[in-house]
């Protein structure tokens, strides 16, 4: 099959790059003319496990295209995916301008009948504005083609999502059910992601839309809720990993997601919690649930700062921290909202130099942060103890997961360790003589 994908960042890559990989035609386009040349040339502009091979594969086959051309686009096939960003608008409800503007570019192009297949996140009822956008720019230039529009969420995790798109636990595609065609076309470009059992889930189209947000909110929601455990277990000297434990063995929980942190981020849930609490309100119902998970996120983020500055009195002045881990999680360069910039912002602000160190998102987290004074950002992990204090974990990377705590305690003036993701065994930790501060850990030892 012909496919088009617009918007080749992290999902319409990998989008685009596996339906190649599959043995279609793909066009992939973008307006940020640099990434589509670096694409070209077979350069791949984010860190994402396994994608490289992906790309390269179907470059070399030929059945991948990049360009920044909407007609190239357009001409290229009748099936469009649209995967562009929908970040959060001033009110907290997703801002579809680069959705619309897409479905705009579509119309003022379409030369046949076109199946639009809306990936990006977005809220109930926007297949319709999509389909609205596009049927208007039609209706300017007087043709009579017809526009089709499909909601088909992506569940795709960063870090895995090439496995994620390879396999997916479910595939939902909202179609109007009288469209048959288009119901069958997506049955056939997903065949073959849907082997053994059948995974595609064919739902209306505003189902389709919610059933996205109603993922990521309960999975915020059910991280929160373990984050407020772990603050309560820290007050009653309870250990949270083995609460932890005793509560994923019930198969009703189960044990994903049940991990305590500091915060959740990403480009996703903290702009979905958003939207979906601006649908619920503008609907007239408070979100209650939601804004709860939210408020216990925004103090999660900055809990592993304020132990730091409290464990040193208040004050951070000419105290260096040493910070491990700028991703939002582990195995991407993605610091969209991520927690380490709420930590280093309070460490900066009580004072303290930050030296941080990440294997993969230093590039991105400068940007984030704008030159901001105070922050150093070093080329590996030991570089990052020099001359520090204390060290923050913040990014559950492998190569954090089993430091000598021996080496750690030599190099830390301060003799101090703050562990965001309860990597390690804290007696282990102390028996090296470094203080230990986890998440809901204060059960554990003393
Ligand atoms: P991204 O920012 O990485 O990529 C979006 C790309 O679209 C950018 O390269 C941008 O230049 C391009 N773009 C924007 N407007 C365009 C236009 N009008 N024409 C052409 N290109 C345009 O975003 P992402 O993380 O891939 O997310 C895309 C969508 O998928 C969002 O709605 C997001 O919520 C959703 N989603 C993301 C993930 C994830 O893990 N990142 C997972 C599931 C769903």
């Amino acid at each position: 099959m012909k496919i088009t994908v617009i918007g080749s960042g992290y999902v319409g890559l990998v989008t685009g790059a596996c339906l190649a990989d599959t043995g279609n035609h793909v066009l992939c386009i973008d307006y940020d003319a640099g990434k589509i040349e670096r694409l070209k040339n077979g350069e791949i502009p984010i860190h994402e496990p396994g994608l490289d091979a992906v790309c390269a594969r179907g470059l070399a086959a030929g059945r991948l295209r990049f360009s920044t051309d909407y007609a190239e686009a357009v001409a290229h096939a009748a099936v469009v995916f649209i995967a562009v960003g929908t970040p959060s608008d001033e009110d907290g409800s997703a801002d579809l301008s680069h959705v619309l503007e897409a479905a705009r570019e579509l119309g003022r192009r379409m030369n046949r009948d076109t199946l639009v297949v809306v990936k990006s996140t977005v809220p109930v009822g926007t297949s319709d504005k999509v389909r609205a956008a596009a049927e208007e720019e039609l209706r300017k230039r007087g043709v009579p083609h017809r526009v089709s529009v499909a909601s088909n969420p992506e569940f795709l995790k960063e870090g895995v999502a090439v496995e994620d798109f390879m396999r997916p636990d479910r595939i939902v595609v909202g179609v109007d059910p009288a469209d048959t065609t288009s119901r069958e076309t997506l049955r056939e470009l997903y065949a073959p992601f849907n082997r053994n059992h059948d995974r595609v889930l064919f739902m209306d189209v505003r189902s389709s839309e919610f059933t996205k947000y109603a993922s990521n909110c309960m999975l915020a929601v059910r991280i929160s809720f373990m984050n407020e455990l772990a603050n309560l277990a820290d007050r009653v000297g309870v250990d949270i990993e083995q609460v932890r434990r005793g509560v994923g063995a019930d198969p009703r929980i189960g044990p994903q997601f049940l991990y305590a942190g500091a915060g959740f981020g990403g480009s996703c849930f903290p702009k979905d919690l958003r939207a979906l609490i601006h649908t619920s309100e503008e609907s007239g119902e408070p979100a209650e649930m939601m804004r709860a998970a939210q408020n216990v996120n925004t103090r999660q983020r900055r809990l592993l700062a304020d132990k730091v500055v409290q464990h040193f009195g208040g004050r951070l002045q000419g105290r260096t921290i040493a910070l491990w881990g700028l991703a939002f999680k582990a195995n991407t360069d993605d610091v969209r909202e991520a927690s380490s910039l709420a930590i280093i912002d309070v460490l900066l602000q009580a004072g303290a130099q930050v030296r941080a160190y990440d294997p993969e998102a230093t590039a991105n987290a400068e940007r984030a942060l704008h030159g901001r004074a105070g922050v150093s950002f070093v080329p590996s992990a030991p570089a990052a103890l020099e001359g520090a204090d204390a060290l923050v974990v913040v990014t559950e990377w492998l190569e954090f997961r089993s430091p000598d705590f021996e080496v750690l305690a030599r190099a830390l003036k301060a003799k101090v360790l703050f562990d965001g993701r309860n990597l390690y065994d804290p007696a282990a930790v102390r028996k090296a003589g470094l203080a230990y501060y986890g998440i809901g850990r204060s059960g554990v030892g003393a």
